[in-house]
């Protein structure tokens, strides 16, 4: 068995491949530690599961409750609340350090680790042949596509469509400064012109903030530019509204951005010998872009759809998908279409997010709704004003061409 990509998705999946006995290669174009772009958080879905498997770093910050600015720079504090399925608490580590650990946790299972950069895959039922740059292959009998955002496997499969898919693009630097809380922040640096998307500072380990912004730009992947033309002054702002206490501009690291693809928009997540999971299958949160928590869950389940029925394990891995993803993702997806084609409602949503009705349970509920913890939430008014929110919501989209899509491509295994 093959998994193309070592990033938390592939590793968890060659992990657990190899924990029940099969032969795996887990191959990624880099070589292990490997610096990422990404805001460093890894969510309580995801620090639930680290626990599960024992695999919970050593070194992490540990993060609660998290800040929501609003353009005018009125703020409200999001608790986080334990649910009958995660903490309420987040972890915060450099990817570098984080993926690094769990490729090696899955060497360490028994997977094979292979360094090169998947560029094709032939082959359509039986053992696929998997081509690498420079023109060495391998063959195997399963692939998992845990090659992110562009996923190369997810192309060659015809998995993927990128003219249906739902990009964003995000950008942070490390700085050295004193956060209080990990704050999200509906920035604008006009008062004309919203960004569809938001900036962060999360605190991380040793003193060091890592502040980034991140845009949704649909399938024009042009539109990303403007994350990183703004990266800066966002920072500079953030440093002007006293959030990053002692700010060293001279301190920063280099930029350092990526893609997300988010909603499962475009994307069929399995078929035949071939399955697609975290990124690569489009499981990164559409309404706050994040997606280690998913890429973990979903590579687990991939692997544990082949060990446990390989005749029906595209057909039961994307019924998981269905049963644990697609009506949150299938309605915010619909949500980040419409604030695309309308970006002026980006800022009546900071506006909202951010008024004096946001405390309470009022509070908690968007943080269940939000975050995708509605299904483990622990029962109580927050979980009903958010079971609430979510129902509105998808009953709002069900109409939408993206939910439609959706559900075509779910139906098929
Ligand atoms: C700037 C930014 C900030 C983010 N912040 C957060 C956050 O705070 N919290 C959160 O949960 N999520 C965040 N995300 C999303 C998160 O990074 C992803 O959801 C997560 O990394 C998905 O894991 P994955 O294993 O599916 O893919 P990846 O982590 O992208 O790993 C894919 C791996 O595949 C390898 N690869 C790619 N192409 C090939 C190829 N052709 N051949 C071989 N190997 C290949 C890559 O080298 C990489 O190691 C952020 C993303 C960005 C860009």
């Amino acid at each position: 068995m093959a998994v193309c990509g070592a990033g938390p998705a592939g590793s968890m999946a060659a992990r657990s491949l190899a924990r029940s006995g099969a032969k795996v290669a887990l191959i990624d174009k880099a070589a292990f530690p490997r610096d990422k772009a990404c805001g460093d958080l890894v969510g309580p879905q995801g620090l639930a599961l680290l626990d599960q498997e024992r695999l919970v770093p050593d070194g992490a910050v540990v993060v609660g409750d998290m800040a929501l600015m609003g353009p005018g720079g009125n703020r409200r504090v999001l608790p986080a609340v334990a649910g009958t399925d995660h903490p309420g608490r987040a972890l915060s580590m450099p990817r570098s350090s984080f993926d690094a650990h769990l490729h090696q946790a899955a060497l360490e299972m028994g997977a094979m680790d292979i360094t090169g950069q998947v560029v094709g895959l032939d082959g359509n039922s039986g053992a696929r042949e998997i081509a690498l740059a420079g023109g060495a292959s391998l063959l195997a009998d399963w692939v998992i596509g845990a090659d992110g955002a562009s996923s190369a496997v997810g192309s060659a499969a015809h998995l993927s469509d990128a003219n249906d898919s739902m990009f964003g693009f995000a950008i942070r630097r490390y700085v050295k400064a004193d956060l209080a809380l990990p704050i999200i922040f509906f920035w604008s640096d006009s008062a004309l012109s919203h960004l569809p998307g938001y900036g962060w500072a999360f605190p991380g380990p040793d003193g060091t903030v890592n502040a980034g912004l991140g845009v949704a730009v649909g399938a024009n992947r042009r539109a990303a530019a403007v994350a990183a033309k703004r990266l800066d002054p966002f920072i500079d702002s953030l440093s002007a509204s006293g959030v990053l206490a002692g700010y060293d501009p001279g301190s920063s690291s280099r930029p350092l951005g990526g893609w997300l693809r988010m909603g499962l928009a475009g994307i069929r997540p399995a078929r035949g010998r071939v399955l697609l999971v975290g990124d690569a299958a489009g499981l990164v949160n559409p309404m706050q872009g994040e997606g280690i928590a998913q890429a973990m869950h979903s590579g687990i389940a991939a692997s544990r759809s082949i060990v446990a029925s390989p005749a029906n394990a595209a057909g039961n891995y994307t019924a998981w998908i269905r049963d644990n993803h697609a009506g949150f993702h299938g309605s915010t997806a619909a949500l980040q279409r419409l604030v695309l084609e309308h970006p002026s409602t980006m800022g009546l949503f900071g506006a909202v997010l951010t008024g004096p009705w946001m405390k309470g349970p009022v509070a908690q509920a968007w943080g269940m709704y939000w975050n995708e913890l509605l299904a483990g939430a622990t029962p109580g008014t927050a979980k009903s004003l958010a079971m609430a929110l979510d129902g509105a919501v998808r009953l709002s989209t069900s109409l939408t061409r993206t939910r439609r899509q959706m559900r075509r491509a779910l139906r098929w295994a």
